[in-house]
């Protein structure tokens, strides 16, 4: 989608992508198949570009830093650094003054059972490194759980959260440009299914001074982070409707996805023009929108029934053309678009009936 964003405005791109076929390759001029960490592709790749960005966190950041040597990168590695380890990115929260829920560095399965213990039951355990999409998380509901999930995580380091009876999720997506400058997008209530996003709803069904306040927090840590380009932030909205920041990605995130269909600028074209040094463009929304995702599991018999799902004409459909279909696989998503928030999330029911017998709007009770 940011490939788009670029062609559409007149640029080549060059992508450099581990999986042949890739959904950025078959829309770029060049694609490098390479790993991420193979050198020598590496510095092929910096050559032949300008500037480069990213749209995945799981590049190790010491890739980053060594394009980084021969050709700008936007934002600056650190920013990858720091957002693709939870503990690193909750110390830079907490240390910044940011709320964030109460959380604990573990390193060994005894040191895990009794902080759970002390930190009390239910609590949520997180690989430290690269985990996304609840991928490396598991809900503790007793010591017997976090010995079990240290042994299943693997992992050098786990970050364990207590558990947050939130009112809401919601995300704000902003960008920074190299002047300092920051656009927000309005922010978006989000619904999750067994840890993944399941549907964004903007505008957010909150108060006005919850929306306020958590785009205040995104400008502050977009600021802090010393970020160039598209900074994703995630709260939890608290009962008492105080926020916590959950996590960050720096990077077009699919809780802006909705920015493509419903606004005067997308938050790709937003990342185009931070990262190529243009002024940035109206994040303004120009109708309410519910997105939801496709996951892989949407295409368990066969390809879903697109026309069925375009009958109403206020539905616009994305597929990233990933080759392989696997459960829980994000494939695509549709926005409905309609003059009201109630219509929209109405529509966005009804559409979800049609391609998959049922709807999601119930999972938020
Ligand atoms: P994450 O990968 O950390 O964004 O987690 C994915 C989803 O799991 C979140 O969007 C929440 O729906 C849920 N979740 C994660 N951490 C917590 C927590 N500490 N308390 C309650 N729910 C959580």
């Amino acid at each position: 989608m940011f490939a788009i964003a670029a062609r559409r405005m007149g640029y080549r791109v060059h992508t450099l992508e581990p999986s042949p076929d890739s959904p950025a390759g078959q829309i770029s001029d060049r694609e490098i198949e390479a790993r991420y960490d193979d050198a020598e592709k590496l510095e092929e790749f910096a050559r032949g570009v300008d500037v480069i960005t990213f749209e995945f966190e799981n590049i190790p950041s010491a890739s980053l830093d060594r394009v980084a040597s021969v050709c700008p990168v936007r934002p600056r590695p650190e920013v990858l650094h720091i957002c693709q380890n939870r503990a690193r990115e909750k110390e830079f929260l907490a240390g910044n003054g940011f709320p964030v829920v109460d959380y604990r560095v573990v390193g060994s399965a005894a040191e895990a059972v009794a902080e759970a213990a002390a930190m009390g039951f239910p609590c949520v355990m997180k690989t430290a490194d690269f985990g996304y999409d609840g991928k490396g998380q598991s809900k503790l509901g007793s010591a017997a759980d976090a010995s079990d999930a240290w042994t299943a995580l693997a992992a050098p380091r786990a970050v364990l959260e207590e558990w947050v009876d939130f009112r809401c999720e919601i995300s704000v997506v902003c960008v920074r440009d190299a002047s300092g400058r920051v656009e927000c997008f309005p922010p978006s209530e989000n619904l999750h299914r067994n840890h993944i996003l399941h549907r964004s709803i903007v505008p957010a069904r909150i108060d006005p001074s919850i929306a306020r306040q958590a785009e205040l927090l995104a400008v502050r840590i977009a600021r802090a982070l010393d970020v160039v380009g598209v900074l994703a932030v995630e709260f939890f909205v608290r009962r008492d409707g105080s926020l916590l920041v959950n996590e960050l990605a720096p990077r077009p995130h699919n809780s802006g996805h909705f920015s493509f269909d419903a606004c005067a600028t997308s938050q790709f074209e937003q990342q185009l023009r931070a990262v190529c040094a243009l002024p940035l463009g109206s994040p303004r929304l120009l109708t309410p929108v519910v997105m939801v995702n496709l996951l892989g599991d949407a295409w368990a018999d066969g390809e879903p029934d697109w026309p069925a799902l375009l009958s109403d004409p206020d539905v616009k459909l994305h597929l990233y053309g990933k080759s392989e279909v696997r459960p829980g696989r994000k494939m695509g998503h549709f926005c409905v678009l309609k003059p009201t928030i109630e219509e929209a999330v109405a529509a966005a029911d009804a559409a979800e009936t049609r391609l998959f017998g049922r709807a999601a709007s119930d999972d938020r009770a």
